[in-house]
């Protein structure tokens, strides 16, 4: 398994989040305010579940890749693949999921865009029949 990490820090294993994620990830917080900002590290394979980030006004995700190779996936969309360098930005109220690659970790940073009434839904998993299919 490919393992080349970035220089931000790994954070702690994300247990507040465990039951929205296959596998295991970790999280580093970096930031608080203005923008909250998060070190998400994936093992290979580890996505989190379908998940819509809603709100009234603003809000939506930006992901900035830093380290392996993942994925990315709207609803009704092809899979988009990720390695360094790439950037995604997820609108807000746009159902999706995130993780790594089978056979790499995976790390990107996450900043929750402010906006009116945030709030994050988690839905189903991603299967292994879907996440399988991926190439
Ligand atoms: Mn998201």
């Amino acid at each position: 398994m490919k393992k080349e990490l970035s220089a931000f820090p790994v954070g702690n294993k994300n247990d507040a989040y465990a039951r929205y994620f296959v596998g295991q990830s970790y999280l580093a917080p970096l930031c608080a305010s203005p923008i909250p900002t998060f070190n998400v590290t994936f093992e290979p394979a580890c996505r989190n579940n379908w998940h819509v980030h809603h709100a009234g006004a603003g809000g939506g995700q930006l992901l900035i890749v830093i380290a392996g190779e993942g994925w990315y996936q709207e609803e009704g969309k092809a899979a988009r693949r990720l390695s360094v360098g790439d950037v995604v930005c997820i609108p807000a109220n746009v159902k999706h999921w995130h993780g790594a690659a089978k056979d790499c970790w995976f790390q990107h940073l996450a900043q929750e865009i402010p906006g009116e009434d945030t709030y994050t839904e988690w839905c189903e998993p991603v299967s292994d029949e879907q996440y399988d299919a991926l190439q």
